[in-house]
């Protein structure tokens, strides 16, 4: 009779076990796939087919998605969603394609990259700009001058459109330079991985981004002086202004093609050598994520 009812209560036992172990195995792969969902994804923008491209071929898993002109090409890296957007050149498109970006994919960061101009006059061709600072080189207001007055571009100041939601024309406050500060864990990375680029130097800086190509040397030094600009690109800033807003963790990270200051040549082959440090950099930064 006792024995019947230890039985019982053995084989009562064993199916407990059985159920919680169940439950417990249900339960993780349930976490597992809530976190799968939670990763958010890194954004590598590029705004020609020669600044994105490179890296989109690099991603494993690759689904390609478009929104007007902008390509995302959707995939992973080391198991970590990564999207490569081709955003057109510019500062409009490079806006948009961010907003779109946030509002579809909800990235953990954005980091813009590509070609760029050279300010710095000891900054080369095939050098690396980290962009510790971004700023917009086309928000200015001239001075105020009268019919027959002429234009006096040196007289020009910096504008701040984001220093308050009423008139910048009237605003005092308004007359000056607007930087967005490069994320610092994605600065880290990115200086972590410094030795495995071999084509140049990497230097932290100052980019500058308009819908503008100066090629007069005087103009670039004032830009360099006034601004402190290391280089100029026609997209960063419009992607930090709108990273910013959503509170989006971003980088610009800018290899010079050309650098008139000192007779640098345009080489459309820096492109692809940014791409390959940036890959790195995102690698490192991946690497560094908990959820990994
Ligand atoms: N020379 C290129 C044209 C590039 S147009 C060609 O013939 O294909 C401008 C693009 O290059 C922008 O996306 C901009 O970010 C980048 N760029 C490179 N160097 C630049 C510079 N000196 N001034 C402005 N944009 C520059």
């Amino acid at each position: 009779m006792k024995n019947k009812m230890l039985k019982k209560y053995a084989f009562l036992a064993i199916i407990a076990v059985l159920f919680l172990s169940a439950l417990v195995g249900w339960n993780d792969s349930q976490k597992a796939a809530a976190k799968e969902k939670e990763r958010q994804p890194i954004i590598v923008q590029g705004p020609m087919p020669i600044e994105a491209e490179n890296f989109a071929k690099r991603l494993k898993n690759v689904k390609e998605e478009k929104s007007g002109d902008f390509v995302f090409y959707k995939g992973t890296l080391d198991k970590y969603p990564v999207i490569v957007v081709k955003t057109g050149k510019g500062m409009e498109n490079t806006a948009a394609a961010t907003a779109v970006a946030i509002e579809r994919y909800n990235p953990i960061a954005i980091i813009n990259q590509g070609t760029s101009g050279g300010h710095d006059p000891n900054l080369n061709v095939f050098d690396i700009v980290l962009g510790k600072r971004t700023v917009n080189l086309g928000s200015l207001k001239t001075a105020d001058k009268e019919d027959g007055q002429g234009i006096d571009p040196t007289a020009w100041k910096p504008m701040d459109l984001m220093a308050s939601e009423g008139s910048a024309g009237e605003d005092p406050n308004a007359e000056k330079a607007r930087y967005y500060e490069g994320d610092k864990d994605l600065l880290a990375a990115a200086n972590a991985v410094k030795d495995s680029y071999t084509k140049g130097k990497i230097v932290e800086g100052t980019i500058g981004s308009a819908d503008v190509w100066n090629n007069e040397v005087d103009r670039i030094e004032w830009f360099h002086t006034k601004f402190g600009t290391s280089v100029e690109e026609m997209e960063g800033a419009s992607a930090a202004q709108i990273a910013k807003a959503y509170d989006v963790a971003f980088l610009g990270i800018r290899v010079l093609s050309n650098n008139k200051v000192n007779g640098g040549k345009y080489n459309p082959n820096t492109a692809a050598a940014n791409q390959e440090y940036v890959y790195e950099v995102v690698k490192k930064y991946i690497s560094t994520k908990p959820s990994k």
